[in-house]
């Protein structure tokens, strides 16, 4: 049987960076590369009902081992990586017994104490970083070999007993599209957990509600020697615009409950101008004023040139979860008694994020998330702590037996 960190590594190395502007899923066929080896890997280890299908979705099912009636339970992890910083040729290195001190991830690149103070908690542990030039891929590769541990310690230790598990490995969360694509009669289970957060004592059952929008500006683009009165600079007119939105709702500026507009990318020429933004808030009232704010500017604009050349495109991508676990909380509470077993206190804060669970939660199916051992997420600096992730294998197993435990 392959161990976790070997199974963890094998992972990062398929560049499975999610595209935000595509219309596919999976957006990165790169994901199918991936799914098709977690199949074989799931099927290595005798789970039943395996497959991948046409939208890249990983699905198994491990049957239960008890006559107890008890829920059916379902774990997910996200096989795609963030496009905010490159995934490509993942060199991930292991620091066994770690100092505590500053890691030089590779010449001159630094993950130093005093920008990460929460690395100094690590030492002593094993941990794994990059080369410092690529993320590191523990969001949320660190959640897919978390579950296959856990399945490998099931299926080799029958004396542990279990309900109905079924597992799936998901393509495309990082932007949001992915999760709407999952079919149900494949995942049939009464609620789930995502294994997609950074701390192993975090369960999180509060999220943000998340929409985007695409900005797109048609220039008139004229020799410039020719262009007073004629030309239409489409970068200048995004520059614009995204000048025109609330200086201090941007991510730096914003903190706790508090929303923001994120461009997270731009590209343009004179002719043609565009950007990406990702639209944040836990108040959905609050959202939509902001989703309206890109209407206005963008009509504001459009009333200037006296034409139609700022188009924005709105799309939602999932909603706060907090308000469908009000008659669920057991489903919280087995986590919390599970985290508290292995010997952590569990802390349950709203996340400045989201998950899958966000919008699986609205399609019927409860779905807190809880965490995997990695740290800072998105960029060159992302590292994963092994003992953390070995230790998280081992509240999931707990997680299991409580579900057992409380029956039906
Ligand atoms: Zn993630």
């Amino acid at each position: 049987m392959k161990n976790i960190v070997d199974r963890f590594i094998s992972y990062t190395l398929i560049d499975t960076t999610s595209a935000e502007d595509s219309e596919k899923c999976p957006s990165n066929p790169n994901e199918f590369i991936l799914a098709r080896q977690l199949e074989t890997e799931l099927k290595e280890l005798g789970l039943q009902d395996v497959k991948v299908d046409d939208n890249c979705f990983v699905y198994g099912y491990l049957p239960a081992n008890t006559d107890k009636k008890c829920d059916t339970v379902g774990f997910l992890a996200h096989m795609d990586t963030s496009n905010a910083t490159s995934g490509k040729d993942i060199k991930a290195r292991i620091i066994e017994n770690y100092d505590g001190k500053d890691i030089e991830l590779s010449e001159g690149i630094w993950t130093k104490v005093e920008d990460y103070p929460q690395i100094a908690e690590l030492k002593g542990k094993d941990i794994i970083v990059t080369d410092g030039t690529t993320l590191l891929g523990a969001d949320d590769k660190a959640g897919v070999a978390i579950i296959m541990d856990v399945l490998t310690e099931l299926v080799s230790h029958p004396e542990i007993e279990h309900g109905n598990i079924r597992v799936s490995f998901t393509p495309d969360e990082e932007i949001g599209s992915g999760i709407s694509h999952i079919d149900l009669n494949e995942f049939k289970v009464d609620y789930a957990y995502t294994l997609d957060g950074g701390n192993i004592n975090a369960i999180d059952y509060e999220t943000f509600n998340a929409a985007s929008a695409h900005v797109v500006v048609h220039g008139n683009s004229i020799h410039p020697g020719d262009a007073k009165g004629r030309m239409i600079n489409a970068c200048q007119v995004l520059m614009d615009f995204h000048a025109m939105l609330p200086v201090f709702e941007r991510p730096e500026f914003t903190e706790k409950r508090e929303g923001f507009n994120h461009m997270v990318g731009m590209s343009g020429t004179v002719e043609k101008a565009e950007a990406y933004y990702i639209i944040r808030n836990h108040d959905s009232a609050l959202l939509e004023k902001q989703k309206k704010e890109f209407e206005n500017i963008r009509d504001h604009v459009n009333k200037m040139y006296g034409k139609q050349i700022v188009e924005v495109g709105l799309r939602n991508a999932y909603r706060n979860m907090k308000e469908a676990f009000a008659d669920k909380m057991h489903i919280i509470e087995l986590a919390n008694k599970a985290i508290e077993a292995a010997g952590h206190k569990p802390v349950s804060e709203p996340v400045r994020g989201g998950t899958d669970g966000s919008q699986l939660t609205f399609m019927g199916i409860p779905t807190p998330n809880l965490g995997t051992g990695g740290m800072f997420y998105h960029g060159n600096h992302e590292l994963l702590c092994i003992d953390d992730m070995k230790e998280m294998v081992k509240i999931v197993i707990n997680l299991v037996g409580n579900i057992v435990e409380r029956g039906q």
